[in-house]
C-alpha cells in the first residue's frame, strides 16, 4: 500500500480519531508531536500502522530525542519507545535520551532507576558501560546502583532480548539508463554483489513517515537525497533544502529540532580553529546529520573563511536552500573529515577542537567535482567517480589507501553507507 495521506486531528488533549481501515493516517499535518496519543491508540493492535510507527520510531529515533516534542512525552511513551527494536550503534543513545528527558524536569529523577532498565545492558559494550557509570548525573544521582540494575547475558535482570545495533551497508548506486538507477552492495575484498535496479517515479510520496521498505540515501555530504522503494523497485530524486516539503524542511518541522545555544559551537577552521562569539554572515554549503542533529559547514560571505557551526543554531538553515558546492564532508566518531574545492584535506576535532590540514592528493590530477565522500565502517571512503575508484582513510591509522575499483561501465552516482532492511536486501539477492 502506498503511503495514504489522510491528515490526522491530535488536538492538545491529544484525542485520535476512530479508525475502521488498516490504512495510515500518518498524513501531511503529522508531526512526533503525535506519537504518545498514536502509541496509546495503537499498542494493541498488530496493524499496518503499528508497524508503521514502530519502524519510524525506530529509524528515526536520534532525530526524536534530539528535538523539543519528545521531552513533553509522558513517561509511558518514553518507556515504550525506549523497549524498541530501535535502529542504534550503540546503547549509549538510549542513556542520552533518558538524560534529555530526564533533566527537562526535575520531578523525573524518580524514574530514573526504572529508564535505566530500558538499556539492554546484555548488549552494552563495556566502554560504553565505564561510559554511563563514569557520566556526571549519573555519579551525582545513582553512585552506587548501577552494577546492581545492569546485566550480563548469562544472568539477564531485564528484558534484554537481543541486540539492536544495527551495522550500516555499503552501497554502490549508478545509472544503468537514464531513468534507471542500479544498487549493488559491497561484500568485502572489492567485490559487490548486484541487488535490484530501480525506475524512477516521481509519484513516490515525500513524507517524512515511509513504511519500512522505503529508505532515503543521503549522499554528496548532504546535499543529495534518493528516496527508494524495494518493494516496487521504484526511486526518486529528493529535493533536500529550500521548500517546505524538502527533506530538511520536512525534517524540521516534524521533529522541532532543539536549538541549545549554551551548547552550540561556531568557530573558523583556516590554520587553527578560532571560536566566534558574534553573528557572522554564512554561505551554508553542508548539512551534516550527525547523531540526530545538524551541523554545517561553510563559507563566510565576506572573509571566504572555512566556518563550522555545531550543531545548527537557528531554523533559518533548514529553510535556505545550499550555497555552491565547495566541500566535501562527513563527520566520524566525533571528527569532521572535509576536502575543500582545492583538495587540501582537512580533519576537524569536534571535541579537542583541533584541526590538521593536509594535501595527500597533491599530484593525483583529481577533479572536485568528480569526487564523492562518505564514511563505512568508521573510515572514510572517496569515490573518484570517472575512475570508479576508491580511496580509502583510516582514520585511527591516518593514512589514504586505495581500497578498490569498481569494474563496470556504468556512470556512478555514489558510494555510501547506509542502514538498509537487511531483510529487503535478503530478498532483493533472492530474485535478482
Ligand atoms: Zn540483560
Amino acid at each position: 500500500m502506498g503511503n495514504v495521506q489522510i491528515p490526522i486531528e491530535v488536538s492538545s488533549h491529544q484525542r485520535i480519531p476512530s479508525l475502521e481501515s488498516s490504512e495510515s493516517f500518518f498524513g501531511k499535518n503529522f508531526t512526533v508531536q503525535h506519537i504518545p496519543a498514536l502509541i496509546n491508540h495503537l499498542k494493541n493492535e498488530t496493524s499496518v500502522n503499528y508497524n508503521m510507527l514502530n519502524s519510524f520510531l525506530s529509524r528515526n529515533f536520534l532525530r526524536l530525542i534530539n528535538g523539543e516534542y519528545f521531552l513533553e512525552f509522558p513517561l509511558e511513551a518514553v518507556k515504550y519507545i525506549l523497549s524498541l527494536d530501535l535502529c542504534v550503534e550503540t546503547e549509549y543513545s538510549i542513556f542520552q535520551a533518558i538524560l534529555n528527558w530526564i533533566q527537562h524536569d526535575q520531578c523525573r529523577i524518580v524514574h530514573l532507576q526504572e529508564l535505566l532498565k530500558c538499556i539492554r545492558w546484555c548488549y552494552t559494550f563495556k566502554t560504553c558501560y565505564l561510559h554511563i557509570k563514569e557520566n556526571e548525573f549519573m555519579i551525582k544521582n545513582l553512585p552506587d546502583e548501577l552494577d546492581a540494575l545492569s546485566c550480563e547475558p548469562n544472568e539477564c535482570r531485564n528484558s534484554c532480548f537481543n541486540s539492536r545495533i544495527k551495522e550500516k551497508h555499503l552501497i554502490s548506486l549508478y545509472f544503468l539508463a537514464e531513468n534507471k538507477i542500479g544498487m549493488s552492495l559491497y561484500t568485502g575484498d572489492n567485490f559487490w554483489s548486484y541487488c535490484a535496479s530501480f525506475d524512477e517515479d516521481d509519484q513516490i510520496p515525500i513524507g517524512v513517515i515511509s513504511e519500512e521498505h522505503v529508505v532515503d540515501v543521503i549522499f554528496d555530504s548532504g546535499r543529495t537525497g534518493v528516496r527508494f522503494d524495494l518493494v516496487q523497485k521504484k526511486y526518486r530524486f529528493l529535493d533536500m533544502s529550500g521548500s517546505p516539503s524538502a527533506y530538511y524542511n520536512q525534517l524540521h518541522d516534524c521533529f522541532k529540532p532543539k536549538f541549545d545555544r549554551e551548547s552550540s559551537y561556531r568557530a573558523y577552521i583556516q590554520d587553527g580553529v578560532k571560536k566566534i562569539e558574534d553573528w557572522v554572515d554564512l554561505q551554508k554549503n553542508t548539512l551534516i546529520e550527525y547523531k540526530g542533529e545538524m551541523h554545517i559547514i561553510c563559507y563566510t560571505q565576506k572573509e571566504q573563511k572555512l566556518y563550522v557551526f555545531l550543531p545548527v543554531e537557528h531554523v533559518h538553515w533548514y529553510n535556505s536552500p545550499f550555497a555552491e558546492h565547495r566541500i566535501h564532508a562527513c563527520i566520524v566518531n566525533d571528527v569532521c573529515y572535509i576536502i575543500t574545492k582545492s583538495l587540501s584535506f582537512r580533519v576537524f576535532d569536534m571535541l579537542k577542537k583541533t584541526i590538521e590540514k593536509s594535501k595527500p592528493f597533491a599530484d593525483m590530477h583529481l577533479s572536485f567535482d568528480d569526487l564523492q565522500m562518505d564514511q563505512h565502517k568508521s573510515n572514510i571512503i572517496l569515490l573518484i567517480k570517472s575512475l570508479k575508484k576508491i580511496m580509502m582513510f583510516d582514520t585511527r591509522k591516518k593514512v589514504w589507501t586505495l581500497m578498490g575499483q569498481i569494474h563496470f561501465e556504468n556512470k556512478m552516482i555514489a558510494l555510501t553507507s547506509t542502514y538498509m532492511p537487511v531483510q529487503f536486501i535478503k530478498k532483493m539477492y533472492a530474485k535478482s
